[in-house]
């Protein structure tokens, strides 16, 4: 086909806009208010996810659909799929919105998780407590992104402030993971259900929110090997057409169990922006070739590089970045830069290492 439609209107949105463009597709947005509408597609149809009349008139003017974020409603979903392929497939917004889900679907197939157990009022919260100590993480099952919706508890009389804290049950209890670093694993599977996947970058936090992704990670060499084949397993058991996103622990090399899945996203990711500049064929665009049937891309690394992204007020140092001779900047044309917003990234490259 010659039209994608894209689910969403964010600036990851916008960059697999960019490379549909590229390879001579044009794009047909749907998304809602809440977005900063982009203009570097065909066309974009404003209004709420909930109008499925609406999404069926979207989904009958492209040929794929597929969309950038996970809390896309399953109606919605539903609804375009009954016109056009939807992909990656319902299975894994399914399994991906819901976090209690996607703990159980990980442990099913046989993948590490943290502890953890169910939480719907503070009753299950005190036995939980009991059962998986302190410190622990109380997560709400839907909608935390950017580390929102969720609290660490340190002693058991926390359990009512925590569950105020979070605002929403359900909500799952998980054991704090004593990691050395924080790892993700960006696999692309294709329609033959043929994977690939990008090196494993390391990933650090800034309160709450990705600051940094760096490859190679600081991470022996088997242990990302045994990365890439856990996300590939996972692409392959929710039968996945497009690029998903797999967040780990690493918790060192001696430990009986040295990676631990955190969580997954159905979509391209903030973690896998350094592969614009750093890979020959980008996350986005072996997405978009995947959701449109194409053969995947190579996904090998030329570069070693960290990736940064602007937060708010960072992105104002725009002009000195743009003058560094190895930074490759990408500024998402956000109308306004709040605290916390994500208003671009800069991935600087160096040399190849041996890694
Ligand atoms: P994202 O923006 O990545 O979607 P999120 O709001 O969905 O974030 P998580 O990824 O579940 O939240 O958690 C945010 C961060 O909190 C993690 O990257 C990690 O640093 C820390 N964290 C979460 N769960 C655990 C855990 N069980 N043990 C230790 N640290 C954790
Ligand atoms: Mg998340
Ligand atoms: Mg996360």
């Amino acid at each position: 086909g010659s039209v994608i439609g894209i689910l969403g209107s964010g600036q990851l949105g916008r960059m697999l806009a960019v490379s549909a463009a590229e390879l001579g597709f044009r794009v047909h947005v749907f998304g809602d208010t809440s977005g900063p509408a982009f203009d570097v597609a065909a066309s974009t149809t404003v209004g709420p996810y909930e109008d499925l009349g609406a999404i069926t008139a979207f989904a009958e003017t492209v040929d794929v659909v597929t969309y950038e974020f996970e809390n896309v409603p399953l109606g919605a979903a539903a609804a375009a799929a009954a016109v056009r392929p939807v992909r990656p497939g319902a299975r894994a917004l399914e399994v991906a919105q819901d976090r209690l889900v996607e703990k159980r679907f990980l442990s099913d197939i046989g993948l590490p998780v943290a502890p953890f157990a169910n939480v719907d009022n503070l009753n299950d919260l005190e036995d939980a407590l009991a059962t998986l100590g302190t410190p622990a993480i109380l997560k709400t099952c839907r909608f935390g992104y950017d580390g929102k919706g969720q609290v660490r508890i340190t002693s058991a009389e926390e359990s009512d402030w925590a569950l105020d804290a979070i605002g929403r049950a359900p909500a799952v209890l998980e054991g704090v993971v004593p990691f050395d670093c924080e790892i993700s694993v960006l696999c692309v599977r294709g329609i033959d259900g043929r994977t690939a996947v990008y090196d494993v970058p390391l990933n650090s936090h800034k309160h709450g929110i990705l600051d940094t992704s760096t490859v190679p990670a600081p991470v022996p060499a088997e242990v990302c090997e045994k990365a890439r084949a856990m996300a590939a397993r996972v692409a392959e058991a929710l039968d996945y057409v497009g690029l998903l996103a797999v967040e780990m622990f690493y918790l060192g090399k001696d430990k009986p169990e040295p990676l631990i899945i955190n969580e997954i996203a159905p979509r391209v990711h903030n973690s896998g922006h350094w592969t614009l500049d750093a890979c020959g064929v980008s996350q986005f665009e072996n997405h978009i070739r995947a959701v449109a049937g194409w053969p995947l891309g190579s996904v090998a690394r030329h570069s070693d590089a960290v990736m940064t992204n602007l937060i708010g007020a960072d992105v104002e140092q725009w002009a000195e970045l743009a003058a560094e001779p190895q930074a490759c900047l990408h500024i998402y044309g956000k109308n306004e830069a709040r605290p916390g917003r994500k208003m671009g990234h800069v991935t600087r490259l160096s040399a190849l290492s041996g890694k």
